[in-house]
């Protein structure tokens, strides 16, 4: 998914490694979700995936 040309010059990740949204090259995918339309996008992931994470273990509980 190799695109030069776009409006916004890159897509958006969160870095697993950094724990943080990052933007365009840097960290390997393979460390990062994504890619994201947006900063705030990126930055929901980790909420969405914890979320998913808790849900997952209350299911699990029961
Ligand atoms: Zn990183």
């Amino acid at each position: 998914m190799v695109d030069s040309g776009s409006q916004g010059g890159g897509d958006w990740w969160f870095c697993l490694k950094h724990m943080k949204a990052e933007h365009g090259a840097g960290c390997p995918n393979k460390d990062r979700m994504g890619p994201y339309g947006s900063q705030a996008d990126a930055s929901d992931a980790l909420a969405l995936a914890r979320e998913r994470n808790e849900a997952w273990r209350a299911q699990d509980a029961d």
